[in-house]
């Protein structure tokens, strides 16, 4: 096996013509069309992002010089592009985007014949072909002509979440939404999902731009237009997508934003007590999400199943153990009815479908739910001692039931707490959620007094 790594927790990513160069891309194009068989079918997708138009073509010509055969599915989101090759029966396909990362940034996901991003493992062999230069090189005769190009990618996708939700209750709701697609290939799918719906739909930043008005990342920082318009137009709902829309974000009536882990416990609750799904009786969360959705399912017989953290590991949780949805924390919702990777618009269908079953809006809605009260630390330490740390923690919180999966996560009826080496930093993360603000600041102290006796009085935590 290579020591050496190109593949980050979702793909290939960098900053293009710097790490991203057309050289780089194209042996891994190579890399990826040899680790699959001659003759497979591959669809090409992506983003709007400086250099893809590029970028594309290098993969689809770097695929085609192995001796596989290419569709070019254009401009789509992420899941438009997984839900393709899955419905479709192809071998796999390559999305060329760079999700929710700064806008010079660009990279390359491979996906598997089900639509889920390459596991580790295919990661791996994809490095290795690609260190040792092991490409496959087919003569002239075999290499196929050039790419389909395809043009219903999009309304395949939105045309299956349509027959998903109860589109005549939707249209009935006569609900007013604000979507914000920052730019990029959102914008190409869920106006036209909402429209389809019956929805009112207010659009901004949705012109396709690789300079976008705001972030690609739908963080509560970046989306405070998307706030005002909801607030201003009077909508009962707002959306954020990140630059690939698997993720969705939502801001309520009245411009509330919604952490992505609050929004996953109103459409698991939906799933359950509307569209009456609780077989198999699971969701599959990563340790960094809140105990909110444990807390609320239990009532129905759902468990949770606390996963490391990282979306294809949820997905692929989700598949061998059976559940009826999977989510991350920021804003990546899964819904394994339509498919098993994050999917901002099918997210926001079942968003709006749950709105046309309540009464309420969806600002008092959250306000029925459970306050709480967050802190994030960073401490500054090597992993070294984390044994000791934990070994310590398990001594000292004797009623707290433990996670031990990534981290340590403790949980018990009134807080939970998660302390996790970072995967990308030497410091460790320590994360307290509970249902006063002196009680997290109890639990911290505890936790932080810890890191203070095992590695000595001089850690940092900022
Ligand atoms: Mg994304």
């Amino acid at each position: 096996m290579s020591s050496k790594r190109l593949f980050g927790t979702d793909g290939v990513r960098g900053v293009v013509n710097v790490d991203l160069t057309p050289e780089v891309v194209l042996r891994l194009a190579l890399a990826i069309g040899t680790y699959f068989r001659p003759g497979s079918r591959l669809v090409v997708g992506s983003d709007v992002r400086a250099g893809n138009s590029f970028l594309t073509k290098i993969v689809i010509g770097g695929l085609i010089s192995t001796g596989v055969k290419v569709v070019n599915a254009g401009l789509a989101p992420t899941p438009a592009l997984q839900f393709y090759v899955k419905s479709r029966g192809f071998d796999g396909g390559i999305v060329v985007t760079a999700s929710h990362n700064p806008p010079e940034y660009s990279g390359i996901k491979v996906v598997m014949p089900d639509g889920v991003e390459a596991p580790r493992k295919v990661e791996e062999e994809l490095e290795e072909i690609y260190y040792e230069s092991r490409f496959r090189r087919v003569s002239w005769r075999e290499v196929s002509g050039d790419a389909t190009r395809v043009y219903d990618v999009i309304d395949h996708y939105l045309n299956n979440i349509v027959e998903l939700v109860d589109k005549e209750r939707i249209r009935k709701s006569g609900l007013k939404v604000v979507v914000d697609p920052a730019n990029n290939v959102g914008a190409l799918a869920t106006p036209k999902l909402l429209r389809t719906l019956g929805v009112r739909v207010v659009v901004i930043n949705g012109d396709l731009s690789y300079t976008p008005s705001r972030s690609p990342e739908p963080a509560p920082e970046n989306i405070g237009d998307l706030i005002s318009v909801v607030k201003s137009v009077g909508a009962d709902l707002g959306v954020a997508h990140d630059g690939d829309a698997d993720r969705a974000i939502f801001v309520s009536d009245g411009g509330l934003y919604i952490p992505g882990d609050v929004s996953a416990l109103l459409l698991c609750k939906h799933i359950v007590e509307n569209r009456r799904e609780v077989t198999p009786p699971r969701v599959v969360t990563a340790v960094s999400s809140s105990t909110l959705v444990s807390k609320a399912l239990s009532a129905y017989g759902i468990e949770v199943v606390w996963t490391k953290v990282g979306s294809i590991i949820i997905s692929r949780t989700m598949m061998e153990l059976g559940a009826i949805a999977g989510f991350e924390e920021n804003g990546g919702f899964i819904y394994p009815k339509h498919q098993y990777v994050r999917d901002g618009a099918m997210s926001l269908a079942l968003m709006v479908e749950l709105l046309s079953y309540e009464k309420t809006s969806l600002s008092s809605l959250i306000e029925t739910l459970p306050k709480r009260y967050i802190v994030k630390k960073r401490v500054y330490v090597g992993r070294e001692l984390l044994p000791r740390v934990y070994e310590e923690i398990r001594n000292r919180f004797s009623e707290v039931e433990f996670i031990d999966v990534d981290g340590l996560k403790g949980i018990s009826s009134r807080y939970w707490f998660l302390v996790r080496p970072s995967g990308t930093e030497p410091l460790v993360r320590v994360f307290v959620e509970a249902d006063s603000q002196q009680l997290v600041n109890e639990v911290l102290k505890e936790l932080l007094d810890i890191f203070m006796e095992v590695y000595g009085s001089e850690v940092r935590v900022a």
